[in-house]
Parts: C-alpha cells; sequence; structure tokens
C-alpha cells in the first residue's frame, strides 16, 4: 500500500502536463504490479538485462523507458519493445539504434542526453556534439529513430542555485533545439530530490524512483 500512496501523494502535486516515469530499478516485479494497480503505466530501468526481463514479466501496455547507460552491443535486446532510450549519448550509438528499429521494423524514440552536471562521471553530449547529431538529423534523417527530445542530470549538490542553472541552461538548448526539429517535444529532467525546480525550470517530464518506491539497497 505504500507504493500506491506514495504515487497518489506525489501525482497531487504534479501539474497534469508532466509525464511521470517511475523508476523501478533494483525493484521486485511485485513492487511494480502495485504501482500499475494503481495506474502507473510508464516505468523507467537502467539496465538491459532487468528491464527485458520485467517486459517479459508484466503487462504488455506498460511503456518501458531505458534511462540508464546503454552499451551499443545491447540495443538488440531492447528495440523490439522499448518506448523511450533517454539516454543517447553518441551519434554511434543512435546509428545502432536506427539499425535495431529497421530490424524491427519499429521507429525508436530516442532522447539525447547532454551533458549539463560539474561531476565529469556523468554521462552526455556537449552542446556542440548535440548540434551536430541534431543538423545530421535535419539533413538526412536516420529513418527508424525519432528524436523526441532531451535528457540531462543535474549535479549531485544540495545548492539549489547550481541545480537551477543547469536546468536553466538545459532548458535553453532544448528551446533551441525544438526551433530546428520539431518531432524534440519531451525535455527530461528531474528525479526524487530535484524534480519541483526541475518542473519549475521547464522539464515535461520527471524520473522518480526513490519517492516511489523507497530507498534502493544495491
Ligand atoms: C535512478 C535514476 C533516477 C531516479 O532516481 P531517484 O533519485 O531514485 O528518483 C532517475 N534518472 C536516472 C537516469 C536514474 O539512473
Amino acid at each position: 500500500m505504500r507504493i500506491a500512496e506514495n504515487l497518489k501523494n506525489l501525482r497531487l502535486t504534479l501539474p497534469e502536463e508532466i509525464t511521470l516515469v517511475a523508476v523501478s530499478k533494483t525493484k521486485p516485479i511485485e513492487d511494480i504490479e502495485e504501482a500499475y494497480a494503481s495506474g502507473q503505466r510508464i516505468f523507467g530501468e537502467n539496465k538491459v538485462q532487468e528491464l527485458v526481463t520485467k517486459w517479459e514479466t508484466l503487462p504488455k501496455d506498460i511503456e518501458w523507458h531505458m534511462i540508464g547507460h546503454l552499451q551499443r552491443n545491447k540495443v538488440k535486446y531492447i528495440a523490439p519493445f522499448v518506448s523511450l532510450i533517454h539516454g543517447v549519448d553518441s551519434f554511434r550509438l543512435l546509428r545502432e539504434i536506427n539499425k535495431q528499429g529497421a530490424k524491427n521494423n519499429r521507429k525508436i524514440n530516442c532522447l539525447l542526453q547532454l551533458h549539463i552536471a560539474e561531476e565529469s562521471t556523468k554521462f552526455g553530449l556537449s552542446a556542440q556534439e548535440l548540434e551536430e547529431i541534431i543538423d545530421a538529423q535535419i539533413k538526412e534523417p536516420l529513418p527508424f529513430v525519432t528524436l523526441t527530445g532531451l535528457m540531462g542530470m543535474a549535479t549531485f549538490t544540495q545548492d539549489e542555485d547550481q541545480i537551477r542553472r543547469e536546468f536553466q541552461s538545459l532548458k535553453y538548448i532544448y528551446e533551441n533545439t525544438k526551433q530546428k526539429l520539431p518531432s524534440v517535444q519531451n525535455l527530461s529532467m528531474g528525479m526524487s530530490g530535484d524534480y519541483p525546480l526541475a518542473i519549475e525550470e521547464g522539464s515535461t517530464m520527471i524520473r522518480v524512483g526513490s519517492k516511489i518506491f523507497g530507498e534502493r539497497n544495491y
């Protein structure tokens, strides 16, 4: 009951137009079933094997989002069913997703991940690399991918001003990208610790795990 309660309370605080991705990584099937029973249909995972197992086990009307770092050699396992890949951080990865999309005869929705945080450990494209991919996609679109938006993660810090600045810079790049490529319509930013700030700064999609499912034990 705790998960259903958490979800209900969270939804009450969210503007209607915000898409909520319930991040269920490391959590058991029963937890996802509880969230599903309370109406949640979009779930996010960051490991390919776990994502595949959960997709096989759970109801087929769930939209599965891949939110973690994705290796090229693993795209083939999720290509048949994944509904959105959040962390595309290279043109090579995007081309592999296109190739696997072709094999499965489906267009795969992707978000390009921007590096906005101070930490060098967080994955993502620079603004320059992003521009190159967008320009290429305008000139000669890969037929089996749709670039539906951008994703980013702020620095893990207590400094709200810094988080806000990072979200603002992502939002600015998002608006520019949207002008150039109209399929770009989603900005995935905000997690349990910073989603209220992210929404204030223009997020359209938040990825929330621990606030729904409780802390994770790795
Ligand atoms: C785990 C994860 C989240 C959710 O984190 P919480 O702090 O538990 O809400 C969001 N985005 C990505 C990319 C993640 O890996």
